[in-house]
């Protein structure tokens, strides 16, 4: 039975799907006005190992995230760069989507952008509108939060309490310091849309909740992002979103600890943050998942090169494994023994500490337990069936693979393999040139023979040898 905890009811609760199997999940995604942080990453990679444990479960996951590609900072940067918003948006969304297949983050069903979603935010902001929660000052359109009873749920936070801790922007025209933006109305030389209300753009909360119950619906199961997102951005979205329908918008909020750098949290505005892409030259994304996944999800984690540094070195026993396992599976056959060991019971630990509040550190002790105790097993056998080599497969690709991602990817191994091989063909080829050169043609024939053998091909020219791999 899985359960977790809830940062709406603040209890570890079972999870209860609304249309089981199918689950509904939606993550903030980012603003695409720069290459996102290895903090943001955290985020990223927990969510995708959340979703991947529920489709490891059977349910059939439809898992949407927001891309917010109309903002104040993409409005800056653009002015920065002396290009339009819609040239910025583009550049860092691809940028985005190559970082998250870089990180072997799973495409998402969904990824909505705010700016096709603009009639359904003002259709939304017409609601609140009509019902009284929402009001117009000279086309700027705020929610107001005394109107909406149980503003305050997510964060556990009263107004008055929230009012004189938060850091809320003083606003004249606005009735009560903690009420937010719906609408902006246009300021000179910005993107707009036409409203009812006049040119302007949307703010950045009823975004996602357009986007949520456009494409989950209006209640859906599982809402994730960051710790920083619970107030304002969550409250407000179950403020609105709540305050339209009548209806509970999520019924689980997951939320993620901050990767912080000497204590204090990794952001773009502190400047104390390394984009995801830079820490993918230096470290292998099955590393950088692993790190991640030895902290508990809710709970800060420090980010340090020694911690990466030894995640790569943890990800040598998976490797090491791996790769006896491939050796084995083209050599060994039918004969030998079957060695006695209990799969189930793994997985079931895994199971158990995950269906407890994704508790991935633990997680990740039983794949290593596991690994530890199948060396064993091999090492005490002589001659073993190739079926339980095929077993020690299937369970590494399962649960270390397709749930946690720290096994190496097949796809980008074949690419590391052709390179590795490319230099190993290269090596053999200067022996032959050597051997040619000292008139030793039996043993450059060989290495040519040799290279046939195992579907390469050479030919002489004038330059060199150029080789060709068989396909
Ligand atoms: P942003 O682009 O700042 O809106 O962030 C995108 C996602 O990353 C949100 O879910 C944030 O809560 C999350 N996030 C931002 N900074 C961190 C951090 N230092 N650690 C973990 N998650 C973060
Ligand atoms: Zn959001």
């Amino acid at each position: 039975m899985l359960s977790f905890y809830n940062t709406l009811t603040k209890k570890n609760e079972e999870f209860k799907p609304i249309n089981s199997p199918n689950v509904s999940m939606y993550i903030c995604g980012p603003t695409v006005y720069d290459y996102f942080h290895v903090g943001n990453a955290r985020t990223f990679v927990l969510a995708d190992v959340i979703r991947k444990y529920l489709e490891y479960k059977g349910y059939n996951v439809k898992f949407v995230m927001n891309v917010t590609d109309i903002d104040d900072k993409i409005i800056k940067k653009a002015n920065e760069e002396k290009n339009s918003t819609i040239d910025v948006a583009t550049k860092y969304s691809i940028a985005f989507f190559e970082d998250l297949k870089n990180l072997r983050i799973k495409e998402a069903t969904l990824y909505p952008k705010a700016t096709d979603h603009i009639e359904d935010m003002i259709n939304m902001i017409k609601t609140l509108v009509d019902k009284g929660f929402a009001y117009n000052v000279n086309g700027n359109v705020f929610f107001d939060v005394k109107r909406y009873k149980f503003y305050g749920k997510l964060s556990g936070k009263n107004i008055d309490e929230l009012e004189s801790g938060a850091r809320v922007e003083i606003n004249e025209s606005k009735l009560q310091p903690l009420d937010f933006a719906l609408w902006k109305k246009a300021k000179e030389g910005e993107p707009f849309w036409d409203s009812p209300w006049g040119k302007g753009r949307p703010g950045w909360h009823i975004e996602c909740s357009a986007m949520g119950c456009k494409h989950l619906g209006e209640t859906f199961d599982i809402h994730a992002g960051g710790n920083d997102l619970i107030f304002p951005h969550h409250e407000n979205e179950i403020a609105q979103s709540e305050a339209a329908t009548n209806k509970p918008f999520a019924n689980y909020w997951i939320h993620f600890g901050f990767l912080n750098i000497n204590k204090e949290k990794m952001s773009k505005s502190l400047g104390n943050f390394f984009t995801a892409r830079e820490i993918l030259e230096k470290f292998s994304p099955e590393a950088i998942r692993l790190f991640f996944l030895q902290a508990h999800y809710r709970g800060p984690l420090d980010f340090t090169d020694e911690l990466l540094a030894s995640a790569e070195k943890g990800l040598e026993k998976i490797k090491n494994l791996q790769d006896t396992i491939k050796n084995r599976l083209k050599k060994s056959n039918q004969k030998g023994v079957i060695p006695e060991f209990d799969f189930d019971s793994f997985e079931q630990k895994f199971n158990g500490v995950m269906d407890d509040d994704f508790n991935t550190p633990q997680a990740v002790s039983i794949i290593f337990d596991f690994i530890r105790e199948i060396n064993k097993a091999i090492a005490e056998n002589n001659s073993i069936h190739i079926d339980f080599y095929k077993k020690i497969n299937n369970f590494m690709e399962k649960i270390a693979g397709s749930v946690l991602g720290i096994t190496k990817d097949k796809s980008l191994q074949t690419e590391r393999d052709s390179l590795l091989e490319d230099k190993l063909i290269e090596i053999l080829l200067d022996i032959r040139f050597k051997a040619k050169r000292e008139k030793n043609y039996p043993l450059a024939d060989e290495i040519r023979n040799k290279l046939v053998e195992v579907g390469i091909t050479i030919k002489d020219t004038k330059d060199g040898t150029d080789y060709f791999r068989d396909n």
